[in-house]
């Protein structure tokens, strides 16, 4: 499958920087600069935006209801399909790839796929930051469950290190 354009790390680097410059004159009251772009410039507009909501609610339904039944085929089709439509999301390459990656690392680790689970966790940070997910940072459940295999170790703290990048801004 083709997975959108990792972002590369500087990108995130430099954009956590807007969003910590921002936020910090945004709470010292002095003139803020500008707040960094949000949604990205290509994100879907009109009728775009409105498909690719439906269709990413709908998918992200049928991978929760597939999750809970333990249907790990159908919850790595669900969030491969996610991945794929990332660009109809109305913050493409940002949180909710995020997201849909962890999904389908998830679904492969049910299925015993752990290498490609790896490679899932490996891509999943490499995304735009974006208010909430600075807020509140990345996904931790792939990371968390992928924290037992040996193999995973270096991913799992590159993980954990970026998540920590992310939630850096916004604290007191
Ligand atoms: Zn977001």
């Amino acid at each position: 499958m083709n997975w959108p354009p990792e972002v590369q790390q500087d990108v995130i680097e430099r954009e956590l920087a807007q969003y910590r410059a921002f936020d910090q004159a945004r709470r010292a009251g002095v003139a803020c600069p500008d707040r960094p772009p949000l949604p990205p410039s290509h994100a879907p507009r009109g009728f775009r935006f409105a498909l690719g909501l439906a269709l990413h609610l709908v998918l992200k339904t049928i991978w929760l209801a597939a999750s809970a039944a333990h249907a790990k085929s159908v919850m790595a089709w669900a969030a491969k399909a996610r991945i794929e439509a990332d660009d109809l999301w109305f913050e493409p390459r940002a949180c909710g790839l995020n997201s849909s990656l962890t999904d389908l690392g998830l679904a492969l680790v049910l299925a015993g796929e752990t290498q490609a689970a790896i490679a899932c966790l490996d891509r999943s940070w490499r995304v735009h930051p974006c208010p909430h997910a600075v807020t509140f940072g990345l996904r931790r459940e792939l990371a968390t469950r992928l924290g037992t295999c040996r193999e995973a170790g270096a991913i799992v703290c590159q993980y954990w290190d970026a998540l920590r990048l992310f939630t850096s801004v916004g604290r007191r």
